[in-house]
């Protein structure tokens, strides 16, 4: 007997059990304290779905022995995670300071001078010779995570002298902000050319640029990694003052985003932050870009068993704003507790997502314009419908997954299937925050790693087949050995047969038997 259509009624009339999948992705940054075997195992299988090699700290052969121990490990589990190379970008910082550290007293005067060494404790130099040409009288300087405030007072042909706003001890080659100062710095620096071409040679599958200013500097990096072999996705680091300003051509440029609020809550104003975040993944879901929320999101955790309230909620305010990812930086890198912060991080996404699906249910799958706004929720509004096809796929791929999640939604699929060569169909089905969980599928051992980073699609490991039977079977005799499926649950399944539309032009409804 066919199954019954479900009325509009019934969507609104009973919330939907959601499952136990966590669709929220994690990105963690390794370090001294995450980067051995053991601890890279632990991480993995508490759900990390991303790993960050940072490359403002430690070297190439660190890094290199690192993926390799990732890759490995990830096979051994049969789990594909991804590698999100991190270049450091034009990061001004200080040389060294005479006694390495200075106590900056409200008030007191301080100098910016040429040169690499300091020789005054009243002197700072820093590792990008035209500052003292490009500072004015009236711009602010931070050092140290903004922590210390100085503003620029007087100007000679060989220093910019200042005074201090906010005191605060300052040390040897800490970070260096100039709000809203525009600097004539390159996009990428020696270092960044030479790690991003070791990124392009190892395999990295993201490749993030930081203190990103204009979409050329996006498309520059990108046709770096082309040149070199390499198809991983640039992810665009926004962070700076001029890249919100130019914040819907950086995003169409890049592969991805990642809202840096390091750097950002120094470079723009730390109290509009909140709603930069806002702005920043609002614009990503209309240009349809994975996009990951980073810094500080169990901050505490570092060294505490247990996150403060406030970290608990930003983890799931950034969900309900769209987050793709949520990130892990000092927690895993350095942090006493990596594998405890990253179970923290899946247990608030999962609470998260149940309440967000379940609620939503009516929206999620197909009536999102429609009937937004009309049902008492508590979540608010969102995802607004992606206002624009995913780069480089067919319009008929895009309107297949548009109809199918409508099928899957109408049939109460116990999962949606995307097979897809360059993981594009992934993402756009990702984008539609479907309650349907998404399995991807794929013949490059790539596009399944970076599948890893689009919520809700779950990558299966490397199949070497394109044959729609071999792909069902192999997905039903996952799902039922994980749980995920019983016989007679139906499955959707999004893939290209060859009739020549150059587009995913399939959606199949599958009963498993
Ligand atoms: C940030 O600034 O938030 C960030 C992620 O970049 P980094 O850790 O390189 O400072």
């Amino acid at each position: 007997m066919p199954a019954p259509v479900r009325s509009d009624a019934a969507y609104s009339a009973k919330p939907r059990e959601i499952d136990a999948v966590v669709r929220t992705k994690i990105v963690a940054t390794m370090g001294p304290a995450s980067r051995s075997e053991e601890a890279i195992r632990g991480l993995v299988e508490a759900g990390v779905d991303v790993f960050r090699l940072n490359m403002a700290h430690g070297s190439i052969p660190e890094h290199e022995e690192t993926l390799g121990r990732i890759r490995t490990i990830s096979a051994a589990l049969q789990r594909p995670v991804a590698v999100l190379v991190d270049l450091a970008g034009p990061k001004i910082r200080l040389g060294e300071l005479p006694d390495g550290l200075v106590e900056c007293a409200e008030g007191a005067e301080f100098t910016f001078v040429r040169g690499e060494v300091s020789d005054r404790p009243d002197a700072f130099v820093t590792n990008y010779p035209p500052l003292v040409d490009e500072l004015a009288v009236g711009d602010s300087v931070m050092i140290a995570d903004g922590t210390v405030s100085l503003i620029v007072e007087a100007k000679g042909t060989d220093e910019a002298r200042c005074r201090v706003v906010q005191g605060g001890p300052v040390r040897s080659r800490q970070g260096v902000n100039l709000p809203g100062v525009k600097l004539s710095v390159p996009a990428m620096s020696q270092a960044d050319w030479q790690h991003a071409e070791w990124a392009a040679a190892a395999g990295a599958d993201f490749v993030s640029l930081s203190f990103v200013r204009s979409p050329v500097e996006v498309t520059l990096l990108e046709q770096l990694l082309r040149t070199r072999g390499s198809r991983a996705r640039v992810i665009a680091k926004i962070e700076k003052r001029e890249a919100v300003e130019n914040l819907e051509g950086i995003v169409e440029a890049a592969g991805g985003v990642m809202v840096a609020r390091g750097d950002l809550g120094v470079e723009t104003d730390v109290a509009s932050m909140p709603m930069v975040q806002k702005r920043i993944i609002r614009v990503c879901q209309q240009f349809q870009k994975p996009v990951i929320v980073a810094t500080q999101m169990l901050d505490s955790m570092q060294h505490s068993r247990r996150p403060t309230r406030a970290e608990t909620t930003d983890v799931a305010n950034a969900i309900l704003d769209g987050a793709d990812a949520c990130m892990l930086s000092g927690e895993t890198a350095i942090g006493e507790h990596p594998r405890l912060v990253v179970e923290m991080m899946r247990r608030i996404a999962r609470a998260t997502e149940r309440q967000y699906l379940s609620d939503r249910w009516k929206y999620v799958e197909g009536r999102i314009v429609a009937t937004q706004g009309s049902l008492a929720s508590t979540v608010p509004d969102f995802p607004p419908s992606p206002e624009r096809l995913v780069e480089g796929l067919h319009p008929i791929t895009q309107a297949v997954v548009e109809g199918a999640s409508r099928i899957a939604g109408d049939l109460d699929a116990k999962l949606f299937v995307v097979a897809s060569k360059s993981g594009l169909t992934a993402i756009a089905r990702s984008k539609r925050r479907g309650a349907v969980p998404t399995v991807g599928l794929s013949d490059s051992e790539q596009t399944l790693r970076q599948m890893a980073l689009y919520w809700g699609v779950t990558p299966l490991a490397h199949v070497a087949t394109r044959d729609i039977n071999q792909l069902l079977e192999r997905v039903s005799s996952w799902g039922l050995a994980e749980g995920r499926l019983a016989s007679g649950d139906r499955i959707l399944l999004v893939a290209g047969i060859g009739f020549g539309t150059g587009g995913h032009n399939m959606a199949l409804v599958h009963e498993v038997p």
